[in-house]
């Protein structure tokens, strides 16, 4: 049977942003396919990694709590419905902050205003619940008892099955940047594939996560800095439960920028420094851990999970964020091309809101924009620089 090439939507990227929004776009009734070069979730991509956290704290960027606290429902409903429950980890989320931390402060603030729970924990409950950390005299915590982690690879997969069921076709072929063959100021009739199909559409999402400046070089190549980032999964000692998810949350230790998971699905105790590394290719970049990247998530666990200093290093993941300007998702229209959005700048914290983006992007392409998807200026092209100063984690 020959190759069905015309849509009402085609989405390029079948990353989290890609996936949720060719499913919600299915959903609404749109005949959607759904293109990705190396497949959905690949081991590139920055939604290729086996874990991501949902949290809902984010300091007093009160949106992305919004997002959050939307998304996390949507994707237990969707586990539910593919019967996949062991998806999402309730582990709960404890940030670890010194005096005064104002994004802590914030984060429960906004928390508190929102009803979602949230304990505020002293020094002294910290160490009585969490004796396997080593915290310092001062710090203070809180507990998102809800929250956890997301098994994001095959979250992403699951999402792109359940699109699959639904009608949408999703295809391995690489998408040619349209920049060369679309006229400014025209619609995009079609995009071309490395297998040589066109495929003509109404309106193009690209949702190509760090490749956005590759598919866009010159609107996106200066606005969206890919960076590398590695993870390491920790062994515990032989008989040990204490750094499992019975004992112990997900863990962001703000004074210190590691985050962390305690032993899921006995793959290790998973640590990971949040400062951005240097910029990356996502097709090249190598993926094996630098040693200065080992020595520092060393250092770390010797210093805050003592138990754990001489465990050894049982698996590591080099992905990339792919950053904007200020961390601010991008979700806008080309401003030459009409029928042409750009979606993506996750910026190391944009797993967890796939189906809020779904939503989102959802409701602009097809011009059915409710109070909750009204467009917000923080997600414009306009307010994404050329120069980094990182405000939103
Ligand atoms: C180490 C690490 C830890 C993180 N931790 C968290 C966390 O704890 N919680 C959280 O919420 N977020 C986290 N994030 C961020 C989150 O993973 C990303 O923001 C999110 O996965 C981005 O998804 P995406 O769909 O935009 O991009 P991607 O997943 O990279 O997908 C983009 C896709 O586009 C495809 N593509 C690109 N160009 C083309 C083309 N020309 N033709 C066809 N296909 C193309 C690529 O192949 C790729 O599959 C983390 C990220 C990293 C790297």
């Amino acid at each position: 049977m020959a190759a069905r090439n015309h849509f009402d939507v085609a989405v390029v990227g079948a990353g989290v942003f890609g996936a949720w929004t060719a499913h919600e776009l299915r959903r609404a009734g749109a005949e959607v396919i759904l293109l990705d070069a190396y497949g959905p979730a690949h081991a590139r991509a920055s939604s290729g990694g086996e874990s991501r956290i949902i949290r809902m704290g984010y300091g007093a960027d009160e949106i992305y709590t919004q997002w959050s606290a939307r998304a996390l429902p949507r994707w237990q409903q969707l586990f539910a419905r593919v019967q996949r429950p062991e998806l999402f980890h309730k582990t709960g989320v404890l940030w670890i902050a010194p005096p005064g931390y104002q994004y802590a402060i914030d984060s429960l603030a906004a928390m508190q205003k929102l009803g979602i729970a949230a304990e505020k924990f002293s020094t002294t409950e910290l160490r009585h619940r969490y004796p396997q950390i080593a915290f310092e005299d001062d710090a203070w915590g809180i507990l998102e008892p809800a929250s956890g982690v997301l098994m994001a690879r095959r979250a992403v997969q699951a999402v792109v099955d359940e699109f699959v069921k639904l009608g949408g076709e999703c295809r391995q072929t690489a998408v040619q940047s349209p920049a060369a063959s679309a006229s400014a100021n025209k619609p995009l009739d079609s995009i071309t594939t490395s297998d040589r199909h066109t495929i003509t559409a109404r309106q193009f999402v690209f949702a190509c996560g760090a490749w956005l400046g590759k598919v866009f070089p010159e609107l996106l190549g200066p606005r969206i800095f890919p960076s590398r980032q590695e993870i390491f999964f920790f062994g515990l000692p032989a008989g040990v439960t204490q750094f499992d998810e019975a004992h112990l949350p997900t863990w962001l230790y703000l004074a210190d920028e590691f985050y962390g998971m305690p032993d899921i699905e006995h793959r290790g105790f998973k640590v990971a420094n949040d400062r951005h590394g240097s910029r990356v290719d996502p097709d090249t970049q190598s993926r094996i851990p630098t040693p200065e990247a080992i020595e520092a998530a060393r250092g770390f666990v010797a210093r805050r999970f003592r138990a754990l200093a001489d465990a050894p290093i049982v698996e590591t993941r080099v992905c990339q964020y792919e950053n904007t300007s200020n961390g601010d998702f991008l979700i806008d229209r080309h401003p030459e091309i009409e029928n042409v959005w750009l979606v993506g700048g996750g910026s190391g914290h944009g797993f967890k809101h796939g189906p809020s983006v779904g939503e989102y992007v959802g409701a602009h392409v097809l011009g059915r924009v409710t109070a909750e998807t009204a467009a917000d200026p923080r997600f414009s092209l306009a307010t994404k620089a050329e120069t980094q100063q990182r405000s939103v984690h």
